[in-house]
């Protein structure tokens, strides 16, 4: 997974293509980011006792990696990302400006 949480993403695909947004949450085994304010869903909760009203409540779905760009925090741009291994570790590197992110 080239996305960590935390992380600037352009969405490039669905309903919200080309919103911007913050990295929450990254599901690795399926691929998956959860990006704040994006990809919100209205889900109607049944009342489950008698008396008691239906409920709507908001909830965030995660989107599958392939549907969003890393926004590199140096270069301000949607990038492409790569990997550079050095003797101190590896290091996610923009192919936009070479630098690392
Ligand atoms: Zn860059």
């Amino acid at each position: 997974m080239k996305i960590k949480t935390n992380d600037q993403v352009l969405i490039t695909a669905g309903k919200d293509r080309g919103k911007k947004g913050k990295v929450l949450q990254v599901f690795k085994s399926v691929q998956k980011v959860l990006v704040e304010n994006i990809n919100m869903a209205k889900k109607s909760r049944r009342a489950t006792k008698q008396g008691e009203k239906g409920q709507l409540v908001i909830i965030h779905r995660p989107l599958h990696v392939s549907n969003v760009k890393l926004i590199c925090p140096k270069c301000g741009q949607a990038a492409r990302v790569g990997y550079k291994v050095t003797e101190g570790g590896k290091f996610r590197v923009c192919k936009k400006c070479q630098q690392e992110i």
